[in-house]
């Protein structure tokens, strides 16, 4: 009971002063397990326990594999293979989330540097939260990393960042990329259309590709106002001379439909599902 109407009041203190605050055993509730989630993922960090899958991006004209998606998953001992979305989200706003981020990244450029040395050179993009890009310094800490990774062509890697987040704070997100592509790296705006970017902003933004948002992609089929916006943003990636990717592409059809309308690279599970690095050369 102590304990309780201590934390009332420490929130009622939080809020402002001069007020009274009533303890609430759900989101009491819910802070723990959320302390409690954070410290497994601290520690499936320092235990390895995270890995990362790879979805290759494919031209359809010619079925040549032009880069690949690294998306973390972990590798939890009891439950098996988490998704991102089972983990990030109780880590989006605290340190580990830019820790997780950093891991992933250095991974990447491991990878590249592994797949290199056997022959292979394919560009891998890697996944950047707001967190990361805007708090800390996003660019010194790639810089670092680089770095660490010294045969590996900048170009090989390209950040990933999503539509929602570049506005947040247009201007700062432009000039982070900026300084980031003086190192040679190249950007994407990943689930385009899911957000209401304006034209002005995309101006902004030196985003080398568009990625057009999955459930747009998924739903062009059956409702023209999706088939509106998919074409839309295809002839928006032609006019800033950017490069348009589809994602979530499930069938033939879907493929076959965007070659029509000009856009011929494309990831989704029709082609390959995400998988292990190991898999990826076969
Ligand atoms: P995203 O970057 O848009 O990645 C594409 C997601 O769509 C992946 O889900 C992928 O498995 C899934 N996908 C691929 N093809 C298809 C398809 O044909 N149909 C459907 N329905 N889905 C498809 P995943 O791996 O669960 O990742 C979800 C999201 O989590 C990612 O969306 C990305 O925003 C985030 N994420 C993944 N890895 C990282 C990471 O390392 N760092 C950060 N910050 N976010 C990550
Ligand atoms: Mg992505
Ligand atoms: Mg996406």
């Amino acid at each position: 009971l102590m304990r309780h109407a201590d934390q009332a009041m420490y929130q009622a203190k939080q809020i402002g002063k001069n007020r009274f605050s009533v303890f609430d055993a759900t989101l009491d509730a819910e802070t723990t397990a959320r302390h409690q989630h954070r410290e497994q993922i601290h520690n499936a960090l320092s235990l390895g326990q995270f890995v990362l899958h790879y979805q290759p991006k494919v031209n359809l004209r010619d079925g040549k594999v032009v880069g690949v998606e690294a998306l973390v998953r972990w590798q939890h001992p009891e439950v098996g293979l988490l998704p991102p979305h089972d983990f990030l989200p109780s880590i989006h706003d605290h340190p580990l989330g830019m820790e997780l981020g950093e891991w992933v990244l250095n991974q990447a450029l491991c990878q590249i540097g592994e797949w290199r040395r056997s022959g292979l050179l394919i560009p891998v993009s890697v996944n950047i939260s707001a967190q990361q890009l805007l708090h800390g310094n996003f660019n010194d800490m790639l810089s670092a990393l680089l770095n660490r990774h010294p045969d590996i062509p900048h170009d090989q890697l390209e950040l990933e960042i999503l539509e929602k987040s570049t506005h947040q704070d247009a201007r700062q997100v432009s000039e982070i990329m900026y300084q980031c592509l003086a190192s040679g790296v190249e950007f994407s705006i990943d689930d385009f259309g899911s957000g209401n970017s304006s034209l002005s902003e995309l101006k902004q933004l030196p985003a080398r590709t568009l990625k057009i948002d999955q459930r747009l992609v998924s739903g062009m089929l059956d409702n023209a106002d999706d088939l509106s916006i998919v074409s839309s943003i295809i002839g928006l990636a032609t006019t800033f001379r950017r490069n348009v990717v589809a994602e979530g592409v499930e069938t033939e059809r879907h493929g076959a439909r965007l070659l029509e309308l000009g856009c011929s690279l494309a990831q989704g599970f029709c082609i390959s599902a995400p998988m292990p690095a190991t898999d990826l050369p076969a």
